[in-house]
């Protein structure tokens, strides 16, 4: 089975055709996948991608997003969350502060 996304489908400007699968037996459009960590041996790699349904009509509807944990000597856990596009919207939102309190803590020091 070929991973190249049908050219004929429409695909959000988010899809990367890389990684989209639309069209294919599991249809879904997806993100290139975010990994941060890992720089280290045995140090926690977390990637993150979001995948949204292809056949699905409505954009706004629920994606999922799929989050990976690897610290390189186990089998890495795998978490997949199907979440309502305005909870995700939520979720980014709620932790934008976590990142200025990380950003403050970094220049305290
Ligand atoms: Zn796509």
């Amino acid at each position: 089975m070929s991973s190249i996304p049908d050219s004929e489908l429409w695909h959000p400007s988010w899809c990367d055709p890389e990684h989209c699968t639309a069209g294919q037996l599991a249809s879904y459009h997806k993100n290139a996948p975010t990994t941060v960590g890992g720089h280290r041996l045995f140090d926690l790699k977390v990637t993150v991608q979001l995948w949204q349904d292809a056949d699905e009509p409505d954009t706004t509807a629920v994606a999922t997003v799929v989050v990976t944990f690897d610290n390189s000597h186990l089998v890495p856990s795998i978490h997949a969350f199907d979440l309502e596009a305005d909870v995700l919207r939520d979720l980014v939102d709620a932790l934008m502060p976590l990142r200025m309190i990380l950003d403050a803590r970094g220049r305290a020091r």
